[in-house]
């Protein structure tokens, strides 16, 4: 068996690390000239995708033999809306960085594979397929699943961030959920350290947002998270990024190609968390190629957490500032925390459940 895998980000690298640990060495094909060769990006890792309260952490290591350092837990979430603020605390997960970083993801994952990884690959696909027995497609987004026709892109967001600098308590996230300052999107603050952070605003590319600029959108946003922590927060870094798909592949494994991370449909549309699936499907991947599992069913539930995050997302094209207002009302309390932290519901499923009357007939959600 050879096994190539297109592309060294966190899904890829997931799974050759898994492929090695059961006697099959894949060679790793990637474009860029090392790994995470990117903007650097602060994210987050929420236990509410895996088991609420569950320390995801743990789970990779002890689990899937996947060893990462987060930057910090998270122990506490404010959520403002226009009038109104929730603060959920407890074990809610855990921050990282990405890209260009020494101790981002997919660097510290680098470091525990042995396999060669091939940089500047100008690899097509077909090449691979023609040079070996076994493609894993991790290129991070649905570009050859959607020309193999195995994509359904649901939407794209519109992201800008930029890294500032100042005072924070480095265990605690911020998210603006307003939509004069983001439409029917997001702003979210995640600190990298005391004296760094991430500030982010994205909104999703839909007809109502057609001709709005995130550039001009940024400068109140910007102000609104200045103001909020009475700080100047100069910026040292920037990015942006128009467009970014996320979608679903129609079949993870289609003869011995197997679509994993981005490529699969990791990116839960609700808002854009996709690191959890990533790695996991990279795992699960090189099961099956060890013959440890069938890949479809394995990623079977994956499948229903995204559709469920689309009815999430679709409801919050649906809402308006009001809505808003009244969903972190509920949040900031006895239930907002019950919701996030009790063992025994899914809380997207609830979640999604509780907001399908906002959404009206879209095409993809599944009962
Ligand atoms: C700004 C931003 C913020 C985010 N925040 C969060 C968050 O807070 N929490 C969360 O869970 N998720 C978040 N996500 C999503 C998460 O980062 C992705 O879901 C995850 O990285 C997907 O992993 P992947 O392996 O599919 O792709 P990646 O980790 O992106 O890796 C893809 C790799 O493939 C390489 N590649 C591309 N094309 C080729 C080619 N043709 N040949 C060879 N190599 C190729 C790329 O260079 C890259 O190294 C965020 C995403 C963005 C953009």
């Amino acid at each position: 068996m050879k096994v190539a895998i297109m592309g060294a980000g966190l899904s890829g690298l997931a799974c050759a690390i898994t492929l090695e640990r059961n006697g099959i060495e894949p060679v790793i094909f990637e474009k860029r000239s090392r790994v995470g060769d990117r903007f650097v990006n602060a994210e987050a890792l929420l236990s509410i995708f895996s088991r609420p309260g569950q320390d995801v952490i743990a789970k990779f290591s002890e689990e899937y033999g996947l060893y990462l350092h987060p930057t910090a837990s998270i122990e506490q979430m404010t959520i403002h809306s226009q009038r109104e603020k929730a603060v959920l605390k407890g074990p809610l997960g855990f921050l990282n960085i990405r890209g260009r970083e020494e101790d981002s993801f997919e660097a510290q994952l680098s470091r525990q594979v042995k396999s060669p990884i091939r940089f500047h690959s100008e690899e097509t696909y077909e090449q691979l397929l023609a040079d070996y027995t076994h493609v894993v497609m991790a290129t991070g987004d649905g570009d050859y699943a959607k020309k193999t026709h195995n994509f359904r892109e649901d939407l794209t967001v519109s992201l800008k961030g930029a890294t500032v600098e100042g005072r924070f308590d480095r265990y605690a996230v911020k998210v603006w959920m307003d939509y004069d300052l983001a439409p029917k999107g997001y702003g979210y603050l995640l600190p990298f350290s005391e004296t760094e952070a991430n500030v982010v605003i994205g909104i999703p590319d839909i007809p109502e947002n057609r001709g709005v600029e995130l550039e001009k959108l940024w400068e109140p946003y910007y102000q609104k998270v200045r103001t909020e922590l009475g700080q100047e927060l100069p910026v040292t870094d920037e990015f942006q990024i128009t467009h970014y798909p996320m979608g679903m592949c129609n079949r993870a494994r289609i003869g011995n190609t197997f679509y994993v991370g981005n490529c699969f449909g990791s990116l839960m549309p609700f808002l854009g968390f996709g690191q959890y699936v990533a790695l996991l499907t990279g795992v699960f991947a090189a099961y099956d190629l060890c013959g440890l599992g069938n890949y479809e069913e394995l990623t079977a539930p994956f499948r229903q957490s995204y559709e469920h995050s689309l009815v999430l997302r679709r409801a919050m094209e649906q809402l308006d500032n009001a809505d808003l207002d009244r969903i972190v009302r509920v949040l900031d309390g006895p239930l907002g925390n019950k919701l996030y932290f009790a063992k025994r519901i899914n809380p997207l499923k609830v979640a999604s459940y509780l907001m399908r009357p906002y959404v009206k007939i879209k095409q993809g959600v599944t009962s």
